[in-house]
């Protein structure tokens, strides 16, 4: 019989099982804290458990961490590892310091089924989703990898201090087609006896699955950011093959739904600036126009990260500047991302590099780190 994941089980699961060992609830709540806020994968180490309890969890579940097929690290901080989900896939975690603290970009699916013309994810395809436990164990690692490397620095409480509090679902995958286990991996990051995190500080990003964007609303609303990366439903077909289902007009209407419910009292659109795609002036007219008076919104403008299957340019950067001007002119406001971690392949929608490669060569995928000195990475 295979073990239970116990990084699958939100609290209320966990409890439930609890409940099924015939111990009591409040055993979960020790259980959850040893795991997330501890970072204890080891039963016998869960000191203040009833040995009866271990010995039952023992037989039965595990906390089944991601093994780790490489780790890069760069001079500012910024971590990139590559987690092995079997069977020849591979998905990236990507750390971004901002202080002592800072944001993990995490992966919901192996590949993802939107195909994005600008994504090299999309272009390799869709392998499978993740579980919970596959979307947990990215964040239970980075949290708790990155306080031993820094040496767990103590609050007043004596708690090490957390080192991500933001996490952003922006690696592979449309998060929002993998919905069943994102929201129980959600709410294990929001919880108070898990990570903690605020609401705010959780971001879902999506191509604009609309239901799931209502569903998310209800059941688990988080900071909520959306790959718009066109004015106009003809070009964003073009772009985001997911605009045929659900164009431009229901999506913004679903985005106003939201802020009836978000933590935020704005939408992030991203805008991938493709040259001579999406980036003229006619554009950026184009796109104040849809969006000024129409929702809370912010604008992130990315630079395209060129991947040669894609037949792509990145916009010249006087171009996005003056993009952004237009937009910053009709009241939007408006950020440019950096552009960091071209090296490894680090940035929006592009997380997966070359991972087509690396998921098809199992041979790759054996207990090796490298720690390689990169310049930089933020994803999308
Ligand atoms: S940008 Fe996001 S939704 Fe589009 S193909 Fe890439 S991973 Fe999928």
């Amino acid at each position: 019989m295979e073990r239970v994941n116990l990084l699958d089980l939100d609290r209320d699961g966990l409890t439930a099982f609890v409940e099924q060992l015939g111990e009591k609830r409040f055993r979960a709540t020790q259980l959850f804290r040893w795991i997330h806020q501890k970072g204890v994968a080891d039963l016998d180490a869960m000191t203040d458990l009833a040995r009866s309890l271990r010995d039952k969890l023992r037989d039965r579940a595990e906390v089944r961490a991601l093994p780790v097929v490489s780790e890069q690290a760069s001079a500012d901080g910024t971590v990139k590892w590559l987690f092995d989900v079997g069977g020849g896939n591979a998905v990236e975690t990507v750390f971004i310091p901002e202080g002592d603290r800072g944001t993990l970009c995490v992966s919901s699916q192996a590949g993802c089924a939107v195909g994005c013309r600008f994504c090299s994810t999309g272009h390799q395809g869709f392998s499978r989703n993740l579980s919970t436990g596959e979307i947990v164990a990215q964040l239970w690692h980075a949290e708790h990898a990155l306080r031993r490397s820094g040496g767990e620095r103590a609050n007043a409480n004596d708690t090490p201090a957390r080192v991500v509090d933001n996490v952003v679902m922006m690696g592979m995958g449309e998060p929002l087609q993998n919905y069943g286990a994102l929201v129980p991996a959600l709410k294990t990051m929001l919880d108070d006896h898990g990570y903690g995190l605020s609401r705010r500080r959780v971001t879902v990003s999506t191509s604009g699955v609309v239901p799931m964007i209502d569903r998310l609303r209800e059941d688990c609303p988080v900071a909520l950011a959306v790959s718009l990366h066109a004015p106009n439903d003809a070009l964003r077909e073009s772009l985001v093959p997911l605009n045929r289902k659900y164009g431009i007009d229901e999506l913004l209407q679903s985005c106003l739904r939201y802020l009836d419910a978000a933590p935020r009292d704005f939408i992030t659109f991203e805008y991938c600036m493709l040259d001579g795609v999406n980036d003229s002036d006619e554009h950026a007219h184009e796109l104040a126009a849809l969006l000024r008076g129409r929702v809370p919104c912010k604008l992130n403008l990315i630079p395209f990260n060129p991947f040669p299957a894609s037949g792509l340019r990145r916009s010249p950067r006087e171009r996005v500047l003056a993009f952004a001007r237009v937009l910053q002119d009709a009241g939007l406001v408006t950020t440019i991302r950096k552009t960091r971690g071209d090296d490894i392949d680090a940035a929006c929608g592009q997380l997966a590099g070359e991972v087509q490669d690396r998921t098809n060569a199992q041979a790759r995928l054996v207990a090796r780190r490298v720690t390689v000195p990169i310049s930089s990475g933020v994803p999308r």
